[in-house]
């Protein structure tokens, strides 16, 4: 836990979010802001600022668990696809210094791009 991390303390429980799916190593949750209906984002417990700091083992498990996430999150929002991505990096749009993974289930005439 990295003390002043908005991602850490909603991954502790000490600001409130809306639960997705969790297990030993990952974190999954609503977006406060929601690109659509059912806007998931998927977090390593473990704090790493940027994607590019990882290793290969924890970016396995990471993406595992967003597949297992975007499933779900596409049959519960009867999506019929998803955007599944990371900002890396402030340049990039990367907001919250805690990596994350994106997934935006997506709809036909939604309006997003694509
Ligand atoms: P980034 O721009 O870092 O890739 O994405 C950060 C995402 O976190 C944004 O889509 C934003 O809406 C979301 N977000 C920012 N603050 C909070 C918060 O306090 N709670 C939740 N659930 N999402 C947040
Ligand atoms: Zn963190």
């Amino acid at each position: 836990m990295t003390e002043s991390c908005l991602f850490c303390k909603i991954i502790s429980g000490e600001i409130p979010s809306e639960r997705v799916y969790e297990d030993d190593a990952v974190y999954a949750f609503l977006d406060i802001y929601p690109a659509s209906e059912g806007h998931t984002l998927v977090a390593p417990r473990k704090h790493f600022s940027k994607f590019t700091d990882m290793g290969a083992e924890d970016v396995a498990v990471l993406f595992e668990a967003a597949r297992k996430v975007t499933a779900a999150v596409e049959k519960a929002f009867s999506a019929e696809g998803s955007n599944v991505g990371i900002n890396n990096g402030e340049v990039a749009g990367q907001e919250v210094p805690h990596v994350h993974v994106h997934v935006i289930p997506r709809k036909k005439g939604d309006g997003g791009r694509g």
